[in-house]
């Protein structure tokens, strides 16, 4: 079975086609600037390229051209788009309403347009994507995976606000997590890889990229997850401070006469490592090159980082009772040596023991904890487009 993965920005449209027999990427590429003046095509493909420029003024035109390059004589990987078996789609919000993967109908397409104000930049984008996938191929099925279905299974008590009860009644005011196809992904793969309990295995996965949210499950069940309403809640991101008290909002509203929106777009766009360094830069690179030249803010906001994760990894290991697994994903996760390293030190009271040399790794599966350890700890690099292509075929079979 092939199944296309589309994963739609307001101005972009990610795509992979993958062939399920063995789960390998058959092309995948990528239109940006849709809608605005310079849209392109870049394709991949058999260790080839090709890059279509071509106006895309919105996201049907883009998956035709998309659709063209798939059936390309050169670059193409098939003969017929009938071929894809089935489209699976990458939804930021499913509300209250949705957390399992779902076949697209009318009812869930109302549902998304619903959830609009939940994921203003995305809802949209992301029911764009899904319209013109039914335009171009008609018949063939659609399914929204849901970025917040991993965080929807969390219990009461962790999801509820301590706010009046009756916003989350009348508006659904509640903490849904996001990132949920790569913590569904990594956590379901290290009960494997860490060979635990598949019913009740305690995982913590850390998700730590530009954007990056911390969760933890028992049996692949999510019992908390650090992002909340939106994604700002929770770990100290690129751009995004993370938790902070509320009353920063009001207080530098009034200190700098700003609004309400203004603050939160500092809070979501200037904040940070970005903000933490002064200025250096929201990427983790960056400001671990000046953290090591000398670079006081820079070391600050490395060091918040890292305390950070420390934290909530306590918070979740108590929330559990106990933690069996603990994996690294995403870019910072993935290959940041030093990261992982220190936020482990702060870990020896589980039992945490990590091996330096196994830790010398990037982008690849490996323990990196010694036989030793009470807590296994791995990087695991995610991968949300096999995701969303495994929960597509489960329910197109
Ligand atoms: P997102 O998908 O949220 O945009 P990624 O998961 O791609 O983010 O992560 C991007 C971050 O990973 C960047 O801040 C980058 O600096 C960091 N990163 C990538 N490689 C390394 C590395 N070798 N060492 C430290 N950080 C790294």
């Amino acid at each position: 079975m092939k199944i296309l993965v589309i994963n739609c920005g307001s101005s972009s449209l990610k795509y992979q086609l993958i062939d399920m027999e063995n789960e390998s990427v058959m092309a995948k590429g990528l239109c940006e600037r849709i809608g605005i003046e310079g849209s392109k095509l870049t394709h991949k493909a058999n260790g080839k390229e090709m890059v279509v420029e071509q106006a895309m003024p919105a996201h049907t035109e883009a998956i035709k051209l998309v659709m063209q390059a798939l059936v390309d004589p050169e670059y193409g990987v098939i003969k017929d788009t009938k071929e894809i078996s089935a489209v699976g789609h990458r939804v930021l919000h499913g509300g209250k309403v949705y957390s399992d993967s779902i076949v697209v109908d009318e009812d869930v397409k109302r549902v998304i347009r619903e959830c609009f104000d939940l994921g203003p930049l995305h809802n949209p984008a992301n029911l764009m994507g899904i319209e013109a996938c039914e335009a171009a191929m008609p018949g063939t099925p659609n399914v929204a995976v849901w970025d917040t279905g991993f965080g929807m299974k969390m219990p009461e008590k962790a999801y509820l606000y301590a706010i009046p009860y009756e916003y989350y009644d009348k508006y659904s005011i509640r903490r849904y997590g996001f990132h949920g196809t790569s913590h569904l992904f990594v956590s379901g793969e290290v009960l494997k890889f860490a060979e635990l309990d598949p019913e009740k295995g305690k995982v913590i996965v850390c998700h730590l990229g530009n954007g990056a949210s911390i969760s933890a499950s028992i049996g692949g069940k999510c019992v908390d997850t650090s992002m909340g309403l939106t994604p700002l809640e929770g770990l100290i991101m690129g751009t995004r401070s993370g938790d902070v008290d509320p009353a920063v909002v009001q207080f530098i509203c009034n200190k700098e006469g700003k609004d309400v929106n203004e603050v939160l777009n500092i809070l979501n766009k200037k904040s940070g490592i970005l903000g933490m360094s002064d200025g250096i830069s929201s990427d983790f690179r960056d400001v671990g090159k000046a953290a090591e030249e000398g670079n006081h803010h820079a070391q600050v906001a490395l060091d918040a980082f890292i305390y950070r994760v420390a934290k909530y990894i306590g918070a979740y290991t108590a929330a559990m009772n106990g933690v069996d697994a603990i994996a690294f994903t995403a870019g910072v996760g993935e290959n940041d040596i030093e990261s992982r390293k220190k936020i482990c030190e702060y870990l020896g009271y589980l039992g945490v023991e990590i091996d330096d040399e196994a830790n010398n790794c990037r982008g690849k599966v490996q323990m990196i904890s010694t036989p030793n350890s009470k807590v296994k700890v791995m990087v695991y690099p995610t991968n949300e487009e096999l995701a969303i292509a495994r929960e597509t075929e489960r329910l197109v079979k």
